[in-house]
């Protein structure tokens, strides 16, 4: 049985105490419509064993989670005659606008002029690239 958090909202879901229109559920993972979808079909992939995000939780979960998501995505896709496209959507810690500390992540379908718009991108300063790729690097080995 995975492990729940009594007090988690996405635990609570998963555990069938809180209503969700699931659309997907296997032995360690559960897909349900965000309440506030972006685009209708938004869909939140969610692990059933509670961890707080993705670097508590274990690399076979994560495994299983993109696995599923591109059987989810294809499926959202093949609903509406309007998408092609989708964003993976993960928001990992509060800064990043992680509201609910149950690791999950987002497939967002994407249609022709809807209106969203990816971040905007900045430029290194000369040199700075190198310094940082390096800093990473190091960091991985
Ligand atoms: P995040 O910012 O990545 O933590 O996103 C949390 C998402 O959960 C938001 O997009 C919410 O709309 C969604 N959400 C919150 N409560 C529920 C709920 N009861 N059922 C479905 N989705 C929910
Ligand atoms: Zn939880």
């Amino acid at each position: 049985m995975p492990k729940t958090e009594p007090d988690c909202l996405f635990c609570q879901i998963i555990n069938k105490e809180k209503p969700a229109h699931i659309v997907y559920e296997d032995d360690n993972l559960i897909a349900f419509l965000d309440i506030n979808p972006v685009n209708l079909g938004h869909t939140l992939v969610v692990p059933k064993e509670h961890s707080d995000n993705m670097l508590d939780a274990d690399d076979e979960t994560l495994k299983q989670m993109i696995v599923a998501t591109k059987k989810i995505a294809q499926a959202i896709i093949d609903s509406f005659e309007e998408y092609d496209s989708f964003n993976l959507e993960l928001n990992n810690g509060r800064i990043a606008g992680q509201i609910i500390p149950h690791l999950h992540w987002h497939i967002v379908p994407r249609k022709v002029d809807d209106g969203l718009k990816h971040w905007p991108g900045q430029k290194y300063l000369e040199g700075e690239d190198v310094t940082i790729a390096q800093k990473i690097r190091e960091k991985l080995s």
